[in-house]
């Protein structure tokens, strides 16, 4: 078994589940007391959102690069930034390795045509749904992207740094969160990426009547198959 380089702390309310999304992945397909090899840097999240709200994504990424030759120099085979919004800078990252970078948004896409749909919503922090790094990823993956109205997509964002990210998953919210699905849905949504990390802590495949796509569960299993070697 390879071993998984995890790039964590963004929030690390998603790192833990990174954590636990791999280590079931490779008990459940190797079995007895199996378990993934991981190494991982967890940075101060902190530090990065403040960069995040300059628009300073060069400082941003010369930190997860620093990140990413730690964990090369420790071994890691692959990297894998434990966030979708911080893809922003996954060229920056990749510039900085010579392992590979799992970018999420194309393991996201690959699970996307998976389930058949080629028209999906998109939820995620304010620059995963208005920035081009990620729907344009998509959309070179033939996925075309639909994300709500600004009034809730400023929700959307909210609800990720003042309640997700600090570990507050309130009823409120993911009531407001299933309404803007279905809003998604009734726009021509065959799915609905919950394109941050710490939405599928909040809202739950049985709360939707559209099927949602969880950014962090696909990213995490895809690292488990390129370090068994599976694609
Ligand atoms: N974890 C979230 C994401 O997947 C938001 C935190 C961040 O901005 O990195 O985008």
């Amino acid at each position: 078994m390879k071993v998984i380089g995890l790039i964590g702390g963004m929030s690390w309310e998603s790192s833990v589940e990174y954590y636990r999304v791999m280590n079931e992945e490779v008990k459940r397909r190797l079995g007895g007391l199996h378990s993934a090899r991981i190494h991982m840097v967890s940075v101060d999240f902190a530090t990065i959102r403040s960069h995040m709200l300059v628009d300073d994504w060069q400082g941003a990424g010369e930190k997860l690069a620093e990140a990413a030759r730690t964990l090369e120099q420790s071994g890691a085979d692959v990297i894998v930034i434990g966030t979708n919004t911080m893809h922003m800078v996954a060229p920056q990252v990749a510039e900085a390795v010579s392992i590979p970078v799992l970018h999420i948004a194309d393991a996201t896409a690959d699970a996307v045509k998976k389930t058949g749909a080629e028209n999906v919503g998109l939820l995620g922090t304010i620059f995963t749904m208005e920035r081009d790094f990620y729907r344009g990823r998509l959309a070179e993956n033939g996925i075309t992207s639909i994300v709500p109205p600004k009034a809730d997509r400023e929700l959307v964002d909210r609800v990720i740094f003042d309640e997700l990210c600090k570990g507050s998953f309130l009823d409120a919210s993911r009531q407001e969160y299933i309404r803007i699905i279905n809003d998604l849905a009734e726009k021509g949504a065959q799915s609905v990426i919950l394109g941050c990390t710490e939405i599928g802590l909040l809202v739950r495949p049985e709360d939707t009547a559209v099927p949602v796509l969880d950014t962090c569960r696909i990213h995490a299993i895809k690292a488990v198959d390129m370090v068994l070697e599976v694609v």
